[in-house]
């Protein structure tokens, strides 16, 4: 159980913010009443830019520009989606069958040198995953490590995994990110949602709203979306979800399409978003009809 990232609100409406993951530091309070800085990436903010004129706009933060703090650092201004909240609980889910782009994997194999203290972070998860070589030699080659890695989690199956949740009041872990059966996902997913149907209902039309729409967004359709993640967030009266994060997001190039629903083979830049999407839409309809079914 890891300490929440937070700061608290000082303008209209005071209340405690709070960041599931990422970096410590990373968010601040926006300029602007109900919006947040982000450090800025000029990946994501282009795709911030790029998605308010695109057909997506209502499934992501509003975007407000860049703006430099006092001492000259760049941020992007985006709209803050726990402000019209009481006490959330919230919930990030990475999406796609990977969290690496090709071309990270290929800086990786630029480097040939095999890492000791890649092969103690592998022990340390499961003793058994290194090969007799690399248990000889006690080193990983990087690329080897960032293909491994993505098996611990249900990201190459399910194509999505949980970051993290917060619940109301509650605290939060990090160990999600280790959940690979879609059972263990099921429960954490009924537990996030303290097993309401009007909740859960709520959060899948969204979901099939979202799906909908990525299939008629000229954005969806010309970009590779990387470790990306939906924002889902509920209290008492309302849930709705979110696309957020697009450090990662890369516009492909004009002689590359992607169906986004097939999985990934080296050089396809395959991304498996609509992998994730159809397998949160089916867990919240098993969810809802187990509910129903009392
Ligand atoms: P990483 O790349 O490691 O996932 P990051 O620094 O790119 O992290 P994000 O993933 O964008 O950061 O956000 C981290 C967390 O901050 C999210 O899980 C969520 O809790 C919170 N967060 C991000 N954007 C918003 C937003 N617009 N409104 C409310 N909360 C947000
Ligand atoms: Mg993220
Ligand atoms: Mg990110």
């Amino acid at each position: 159980v890891t300490s929440l990232l937070t700061f608290t609100r000082t303008k209209k409406g005071r209340y405690e913010w709070i960041q599931l993951v990422g970096h410590p530091g990373t968010f601040k309070e926006g300029f602007h009443d109900g919006y947040i800085l982000k450090d800025l990436c000029e990946y994501e903010r282009y795709c911030c830019e790029a998605l308010q004129n695109d057909r997506l706009k209502h499934f992501v933060p509003k975007y407000n520009g860049t703006v430099k703090d006092e001492e000259g650092k760049s941020y992007i201004e985006i709209e803050d989606l726990l402000a019209p909240f009481n006490d959330p609980c919230i919930m990030d889910c990475k999406i796609g069958v990977r969290t690496y782009l090709e071309e990270d994997l290929e800086k990786s194999e630029r480097d040939p040198v095999p890492r000791a203290d890649l092969y103690e972070k592998m022990i340390a998860i499961d003793s058994s995953a290194p090969t007799e070589q690399e248990h000889d030699e006690k080193k990983i080659l990087k690329p080897r490590y960032m293909i491994w890695r993505e098996t611990l989690s249900s990201s190459q199956e399910l194509g999505f995994r949980i970051e993290a949740i917060k619940k109301s009041r509650g605290l939060m872990s990090k160990e999600f990110q280790r959940i690979k059966d879609r059972e263990d996902i099921r429960k954490q997913l009924m537990e996030f949602l303290a097993n309401s149907i009007p909740r859960a209902t709520r959060y899948l039309n969204r979901l099939l709203e979202l799906r909908s729409t990525c299939l008629r967004s000229k954005f969806f359709e010309t970009h590779e979306l990387i470790g990306s993640s939906l924002l889902f967030v509920h209290d008492a009266n309302r849930a709705s979800l979110w696309m957020i994060d697009f450090g990662k997001t890369r516009k492909l190039s004009s002689d590359i399409h992607i169906t986004h629903s097939q999985a990934w083979r080296r050089g396809t830049h395959e991304d498996g978003y609509l992998i994730g999407i159809d397998n949160l839409i089916l867990l919240f309809q098993d969810i809802i009809d187990e509910l129903t079914s009392g």
